[in-house]
């Protein structure tokens, strides 16, 4: 059997490699490296996918910290997030001096449990930052109503959930990131439309925050060598721009792949009495950046798994409450015990969209093997 890769990055490549070759010698060609036509073409064209204003920038970081300084927080404010997370998600409200105020997530859906929020608003609290985990939407519809209320800021990391919608009670449906006030979003090459390369974005469907967004992505720039306010650089380069449009095109056909990889996970591992398979929500489609099992042997597991040659990911080993650069907030181990609980549990299969079936029964046998030897 071939190597079975966590994300076959280069397989991908194959199947579209004359498209981007060209795509990328085009940009070459031009030399145009920063902000040519290509950065706007791509944005436009995700802007239609997505049905939002879309800024495009370097990465998926950049964008959350651009969301922020573009809404006008004042240090010391609180912004409601989970410790179960990417540390970037937690980082740039540092960075801007806000405070990060945790809730703990649910544990079987591994998002920000919304029946605990409303405990934690006190009058400092100006916004909710949900995290769509691995490309399925928290409950978003209790957050925007929660938001409705405190009048707070709603800012969305997707950053692992591009394509994935959110399902309204009224039957409507919405693109992550695209329902909150500002929704972020990241092109590492892994995440679900990868560059090659960094690369992120903003959307929003405020127009005038669109406008202040794009100007803070660009030196607080509004006309050529003027100044409207303190922004940073963080663009989205051509050649990066170039591969994503491309990608685009075949996007909804590699989601597909992904959920069809994840159903058949799901079929041949939902039996193991060890093992808790993702549990999927009515509110939110899954896009599974991540297909990830819950088993209270993990270790032992992963460890099996290398052995036969499977690659395996724990997101995330360790919860932001208790490393070391985030003490200084004040929380203690139990704190959030259900996130605690999942980073000794998790684990991530391999997941991609040109996994062929013989790999994934192989995987799958090998997983079922290890649990029949207890
Ligand atoms: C990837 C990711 C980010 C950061 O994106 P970068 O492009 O790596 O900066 C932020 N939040 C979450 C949840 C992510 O998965």
């Amino acid at each position: 059997m071939q190597t079975i890769y966590m994300c076959d990055l280069y397989g991908q490549y194959l199947t579209m490699k004359e498209e981007i070759d060209e795509a990328m010698q085009e940009v070459i060609k031009s030399t145009r490296f920063i902000k040519s036509g290509k950065v706007l073409d791509f944005e436009k064209k995700l802007s239609t996918y997505l049905n939002t204003n879309v800024i495009a920038c370097g990465n998926g970081t950049d964008a959350l910290q651009i969301a922020f300084m573009a809404l006008g927080l004042q240090p010391g404010d609180e912004v409601i997030t989970t410790p179960f997370t990417f540390v970037a998600t937690v980082e740039v409200l540092t960075l801007l001096g806000l405070k990060p105020v945790f809730v703990d997530v649910c544990p079987n859906k591994f998002n920000i449990d919304s029946s605990k929020i409303e405990a934690a608003i006190t009058e400092k609290t100006k916004a909710i930052l949900p995290v769509h985990l691995f490309g399925q939407c928290a409950d978003l519809e209790t957050i925007q109503a929660l938001a409705k209320k405190y009048n707070l800021f709603v800012v969305e990391d997707a950053c692992q959930a591009l394509g994935t919608e959110s399902v309204f009670k009224d039957g409507s449906a919405k693109m992550a990131g695209t329902i909150g006030h500002v929704g972020c979003n990241s092109f590492f090459p892994s995440k679900n439309l990868g560059a090659f390369g960094d690369g992120g974005a903003v959307y929003t469907g405020d127009e005038n925050l669109a406008e202040v967004i794009r100007s803070i992505a660009n030196h607080g720039m509004k006309q050529k060598y003027q100044y409207e306010r303190i922004g940073v650089n963080s663009r989205l380069d051509s050649i990066q721009a170039a591969v994503l449009e491309v990608k685009l095109k075949y996007f909804n056909q590699h989601i597909k792949a992904r959920q069809k990889a994840a159903a058949y996970y799901d079929e041949h591992l939902g039996g193991i009495e060890e093992v808790q398979i993702p549990q999927r929500v009515d509110y939110s489609t899954h896009t599974f950046h991540q297909y990830t099992i819950k088993t209270n042997k993990r270790d032992e597991l992963q460890e099996f798994l290398k052995s036969k040659g499977i690659p395996s990911m724990v997101y995330y080993p360790g919860v932001i409450h208790l490393q070391e650069a985030y003490q200084f907030l004040g929380y203690k181990k139990g704190d959030f015990p259900v996130s605690e609980q999942l980073a000794e549990t998790v684990l991530s299969l391999p997941m991609h969209t040109e996994l062929p079936e013989e790999q994934l029964e192989y995987i799958v046998g090998s997983i079922k093997t290890f649990f029949t030897s207890f």
